[in-house]
């Protein structure tokens, strides 16, 4: 019997792709492996779990259970792939040996922080980018009960999701950035700074332009050393401070990567024959966008590829859209600097055009009222990848 279809990570991109190939092909035989549980849910959820004190177990759509027999795979859980053999088309974990037909890498992105995190503080400091990891926060906060003291570092899409989720969860929160608005890679400071505004309002506690210098156990809290000298002290940390494509297994196999991910072409193929990378992991033509759009196009394209039909992908204008509820926020970063940005509006209610130095649009950035302006303004965007 030739060797399945494999699939590395369990995330959108590869429970995505299995369900697209089931679309086309019911029978391929497919492996999937995954380092954590291989629940089926959607990331994006994670960060709005808290205002609606939603238990894990309400996030997963099926377990992987249900996952291997609805869509007829061998699902492995709680399994790491340590190294890729490409000249033997196998996989290593532990000492076992797996061969491969072909293979798909969607590790997806792991979070990653600019200073140590104590291993006394180990219970107290968290990144979630997974359910497993929703389920430690979950479990520690509900021991400190419904008012804890929340400290989220870096004000980035995930952090300021958290600190509006924690906030309207009835949680203490302050937010700690060293720029001086929230959302600095999505926003132009002006939108950045009303929706700090809006974050000040509801009672979050905004420390931004503030690095944080050293986390550490100060009595029964934990303290968050910040570099102009003073500290915060909290019941529990969540760490937001971006996330790093996961290109080791590719990079130790000899395939092209870099920091912005491993370099796949249009048809999603890596620099080696027969396996292929799609979701966070990788850089697309250039372009790692890092949200459920591009993934959801890549998944539907890598199915056909897989099933017999090579296609590219393309990508739209596809703006994200940020659930900060105290102040919706839309927003199609621009791929190049522009020349300005123009912003209208006033209040909370903006919108701002990234412009080039002949006034053509390249991206925009929508909050309160104005985000309804996304599918005009998406129309004259040009495409990510097109
Ligand atoms: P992941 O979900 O990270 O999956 C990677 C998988 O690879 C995991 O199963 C992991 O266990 C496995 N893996 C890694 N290494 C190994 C190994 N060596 N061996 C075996 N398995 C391995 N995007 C939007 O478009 N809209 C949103 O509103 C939005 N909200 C978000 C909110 C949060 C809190 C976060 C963190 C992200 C959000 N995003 C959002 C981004 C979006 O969720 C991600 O782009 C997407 O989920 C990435 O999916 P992925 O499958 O590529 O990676």
């Amino acid at each position: 019997m030739s060797a399945p279809l494999t699939i590395i990570g369990s995330g959108m991109a590869g429970i995505g792709l299995l369900k697209q190939l089931r679309m086309l092909d019911a029978d391929c035989p497919v492996t999937l492996i995954t380092a954590d549980s291989g629940d089926d849910y959607s990331k994006p959820l994670l960060s709005t779990g808290f205002a609606k004190r939603l238990a894990p177990e309400k996030l997963a759509a099926r377990s992987a259970l249900e996952v291997a027999a609805q869509l007829g795979a061998v699902v492995r859980t709680h399994t790491r792939v340590d190294a890729i053999d490409v000249q033997e088309r196998c996989l290593h974990i532990g000492e076992e040996r797996l061969a491969y037909g072909e293979l798909v890498l969607a590790t997806g992105a792991a979070p990653s922080a600019p200073f140590t995190i104590p291993e006394a503080l180990g219970g107290r400091v968290f990144s979630i980018n997974d359910l497993d990891d929703y389920r430690d926060f979950h479990t520690a906060l509900e021991a400190f009960g419904q008012r804890a003291r929340v400290v989220i570092i870096g004000a980035g899409l995930v952090g300021c999701e958290f600190a509006n989720d924690l906030a309207a969860g009835g949680h203490r929160v302050s937010l700690v950035a060293p720029e001086q608005a929230p959302l600095p890679r999505l926003l132009p400071e002006p939108l950045g700074r009303a929706l700090g505004e809006a974050f000040a309002a509801a009672g979050i506690s905004l420390r931004l332009g503030r690095g944080v210098e050293r986390l550490e156990r100060v009595g029964s809290d934990v303290g968050v050393a910040l570099d102009d000298g003073s500290q915060l002290e909290a019941d529990l940390v969540l760490v937001a401070t971006g996330l790093r494509p996961r290109i080791e297994l590719a990079q130790a196999a000899g395939l092209a990567a870099g920091p912005t991910g491993i370099q796949v072409d249009r048809y999603l193929r890596t620099s080696a024959p027969g396996i292929h990378a799609l979701g966070d992991v990788a850089c697309v033509a250039g372009v790692n966008a890092m949200y459920v759009q591009p993934l959801q196009a890549s998944a539907k394209v890598l199915a056909r590829t897989l099933a017999g039909s090579p296609t590219q992908v393309s990508y739209g204008a596809w703006p994200v859209l940020v659930k900060t509820t105290l102040l919706p926020v839309v927003a199609l970063p621009p791929l190049q600097t522009p020349a300005r940005w123009r912003v209208e509006g006033e209040g909370g209610d903006l919108v701002a055009f990234a412009e080039d130095v002949d006034e053509r649009l390249l991206g925009f950035a929508l909050t309160g009222a104005c985000v309804k302006r996304k599918v005009e303004l998406a129309r004259a965007t040009p495409p990510l990848l097109g």
